[in-house]
């Protein structure tokens, strides 16, 4: 924590204090000196005062040596007392008031666009409270302008890699394109080469465009969900039948199980299915030497469901395993290309995830590579009464 330190007044501050004191100390010794005359007179000229005051001395039976000038001292030290008081009284108010005239001066420190200027002195008056709630306004401020920065360079990075990955295939369709346009292509073999590969890098790049799409469909929020109730075992066994021509081909059995059978939970089953659909393929694609693929969901809570997809391919390596759910990550831009990856995939599958109220990791050693997923078995009954309306508008 930082080390706070009171208000340090100014040279001019301090000798204004100073000045306050003396004038203080001045006026009041004028009063007091006027009102130990006033009484000296009152005394001198009215004996029924006099009288009365031997009364209530003797009422209250104090020494009968005490004398005139006796009451006269008590009544010095009374007034010595309160001028005491009243000079602690004025400085501390002056005291007061400078701080406030420090915080002012901070403030407007502030608002000359140091917004992350904070209050580093501290008050034992009421006037903290407010040093706090600036303090924290210009936290807070802080926490928002590097959030700000931050979506300003992601946003910078997505254009950088989409440019990226786009002008590699466009690079190759142009280059093949125009050897056929130029008329250099020397046999009619060599023209449905190039023409087969332009197809093949013009269909990355609509990949590319459809996978953005989605991401950035994705990260509009849960808003975008049609949440309804969604049979676990039915979609997974559905999934794992989709796949299994594929995985037949690369001997790769895919199997699913479900705990207990009838698991249902609110989702969008469209967005879900993308989710699995990712994670399968992935397996396939990504999975190199697997010989299976699991699905595997249970209920692990009273309101909550894992979902486990994992295959015993090989494995991700350790210093990949925290990036692969960043967008545009690809552990090997080799393999990518290869498998025709726009590295969106899984980021698109946190974000769905994500917009379920779930979570996703991934855990990967020599045996398997499980990407585990966390879903709520019911959702926000808030959201589901948003999406109705949605969908009834
Ligand atoms: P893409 O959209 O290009 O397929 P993803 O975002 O889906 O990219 O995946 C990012 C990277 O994570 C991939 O390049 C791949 O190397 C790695 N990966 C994903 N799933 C698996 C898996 N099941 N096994 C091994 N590596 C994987």
């Amino acid at each position: 924590m930082n080390k706070k330190r009171k208000v340090k007044l100014t040279g001019k501050e301090k000798s204004e204090l100073l000045g306050e004191g003396v004038v203080t100390i001045v006026l009041l010794l004028l009063l007091n000196l006027s009102l130990v005359i006033l009484l000296n007179l009152a005394l001198l000229q009215n004996q029924d005062l006099i009288d009365g005051i031997w009364i209530i001395k003797q009422a209250i039976s104090i020494s009968s040596n005490w004398n005139l000038y006796s009451w006269q001292n008590i009544f010095i030290g009374f007034m010595a007392v309160v001028d005491f008081i009243v000079l602690y009284w004025r400085l501390i108010r002056r005291y007061h008031q400078m701080q406030m005239r420090h915080v002012i001066t901070e403030l407007h420190y502030i608002a000359e666009g140091n917004f992350d200027h904070r209050i580093d002195f501290y008050v034992k008056t009421d006037l903290q409270k407010v040093i706090d709630s600036i303090n924290s306004l210009v936290d807070s401020t802080v926490k928002a302008m590097q959030e700000e920065r931050q979506i300003e360079q992601s946003k910078d990075d997505l254009v950088t890699n989409v440019s990226h990955d786009i002008r590699t295939p466009l690079t190759s369709i142009i280059g093949y394109l125009g050897l056929l346009h130029s008329g250099s292509v020397k046999s009619e073999e060599d023209a449905r080469k190039y023409i087969n590969i332009a197809y093949v890098k013009a269909n990355q790049m609509k990949a590319l465009a459809d996978d953005l799409f989605e991401y950035t469909t994705v990260r509009q929020g849960p808003t975008k969900l049609a949440l309804a109730p969604l049979h676990l075992n039915s979609m997974l066994e559905q999934l794992a039948a989709s796949f299994e021509l594929e995985a037949e081909k690369k001997n790769v059995t895919i199997t699913a199980t479900v705990t207990p059978k009838e698991l249902t939970i609110d989702a969008d089953a469209e967005q879900l299915g993308r989710v699995f659909n990712n994670l399968l393929s992935n397996a396939l694609k990504y999975g190199k030497g697997a010989t299976e693929i699991n699905l595997i969901a249970r209920k692990t809570g009273t309101n909550e469901v894992e979902i486990v997809v994992a295959n015993n391919g090989q494995k991700i390596e350790s210093s990949a395993v925290n990036k692969v759910f960043e967008r545009f990550y690809r552990v090997e831009t080799s393999r990518s290309v290869e498998t025709g990856g726009t590295g969106l995939g899984l980021a698109i599958t946190k974000g769905i995830v994500e917009s379920h109220q779930g979570n996703i990791h991934v855990t990967s050693d020599d045996d398997m590579t499980r990407f585990i997923i966390h879903l709520p078995i019911k959702q926000n009954e808030s959201e589901k009464v948003e999406k109705h309306s949605e969908k009834n508008r």
